[in-house]
């Protein structure tokens, strides 16, 4: 299979290759020809399989080149808004096709002012493309493709209300595209409401991680996580990892912690500024920071390459936000660990997330840590049999 066979124009095809794309990927594969089509797709990928490239490069094919606002893309996070703002600038690169990214959290001029070139595509989250509606900056009467990206985080995040109004803006002949890792009764709704006939496709059930990533549970007494954190941080020969907290207190006070023991780190959570968040992402893809500390406003569909470490310091307790975490390493067919630290109140959770990804998670002790009592320990604890046995010292209290 090649991307030639799938009615794509030249432009796009020469961006693709530009990219060193050889081959389409599976969702690429069957969800661009149905876009090509003009039909309704709802798309349902693992996390990093090319879902964004899957809807550009058909969208970027049929705008062919600048004339109006005709494509609105709708993401829940700044942060993957401007992540599909960049595969558009790649994907447009052998076009006049101008795209704009509208997020809150910065000032509105330079917006203002890209949205008065009339861009082809507009990227955005809900909030500031409502203000910029209200404020008539924008219009979406003539947009013939609409995309709501991520919508299942967008419903959790409680932007079904803001979405809805924003639909009502676009013209009603349109193509709609919605991708989702799972559809809740309140998606079908929208679905039902907002869609024409729209063709599924699935690719490898969400709840499947990649089969590269290597997952283990490391079970622990709670007053010592920061330590098994630094024992493995110091032990494990990573080169970008990133350290998930459920809380944004939690991550501040692991970035810290991590800090003073000589680590180069940044934090990335919803209580920091645009230009921090920025900052944090743009030093840990460059390298010059090698561990990332954040919640799970950074686990979905964020593609930072080379993650070659997800450390999860406490257990998610919605297990398919450990499948979005870890998604976050061994992307594109790379080898990837997932390390998660366990705590003896978290049993339920291990529980809820072996379920989900259908496999019993090892369970390893850190060879010469000295750990304290914990009855997750116990040798007849709720290990899976596989529990490697290191020669860890337990002290009993
Ligand atoms: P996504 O799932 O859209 O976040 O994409 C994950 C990563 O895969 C991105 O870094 C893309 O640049 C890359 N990618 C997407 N499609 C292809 C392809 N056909 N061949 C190689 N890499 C790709």
């Amino acid at each position: 299979m090649s991307f030639t066979n799938l009615g794509l124009s030249d432009h796009a095809l020469h961006a693709a290759q530009r990219l060193h794309y050889v081959e389409p990927t599976p969702i690429q594969a069957q969800a661009i020809p149905v876009i090509g089509s003009g039909r309704d797709l709802i798309g349902s990928a693992q996390t990093g399989t090319g879902k964004t490239a899957a809807f550009v490069l058909p969208i970027v094919s049929k705008l062919k080149s600048h004339s109006h606002t005709r494509c609105l893309v709708l993401e829940p996070t700044r942060e993957l808004a401007a992540q599909v703002k960049e595969a558009c600038d790649d994907f447009t690169a052998f076009t006049n096709l101008q795209s704009c990214l509208l997020h809150g959290g910065v000032k509105y001029d330079r917006q203002n002012r890209e949205l008065a070139q009339c861009p082809d595509i507009v990227i955005a989250t809900p909030g500031r493309l409502l203000d910029h509606i209200q404020n008539g900056a924008v219009k979406l009467d003539r947009v013939e493709v609409l995309v709501l990206d991520e919508a299942d985080r967008m419903l959790d995040m409680g932007f079904m209300p803001d979405v809805r109004r924003i639909i009502g803006y676009c013209n009603a002949n349109r193509q709609t595209m919605l991708f989702s890792a799972t559809i809740p009764p309140r998606l079908a709704d929208l679905i039902g409401w907002a869609m024409r006939e729209p063709l599924t496709i699935e690719v490898g059930r969400r709840s499947n991680p990649a089969e590269t990533i290597q997952h283990v549970l490391y079970p622990v007494a709670m007053n010592q996580k920061d330590e098994l954190l630094m024992a493995l941080l110091d032990r494990t020969d990573y080169k970008s990892v990133i350290v998930f907290s459920r809380t944004k207190i939690g991550a501040d006070i692991i970035g810290h912690a991590l800090q003073g023991k000589g680590h180069k780190v940044e934090v990335i959570h919803s209580d920091r500024s645009q230009g921090q968040r920025t900052k944090a992402l743009e030093l840990f893809r460059s390298g010059e920071v090698e561990v990332l500390v954040a919640t799970d406003i950074a686990a979905r569909g964020l593609d930072i390459e080379g993650v070659s470490h997800v450390i999860n310091y406490d257990v998610p307790e919605n297990p398919e936000d450990y499948v979005h975490r870890i998604g976050r390493t061994g992307r594109a067919n790379h080898a990837g660990d997932a390390l998660t630290i366990f705590t003896a109140p978290e049993q339920e959770h291990v529980t809820a997330i072996e379920y989900l990804i259908n496999k019993v998670i090892p369970r390893v002790k850190l060879e010469d840590f000295d750990y304290t009592y914990t009855t997750l320990l116990q040798d007849s604890g709720p290990g899976d049999g596989r529990r490697k046995k290191t020669g860890a010292r337990r002290r009993r209290r």
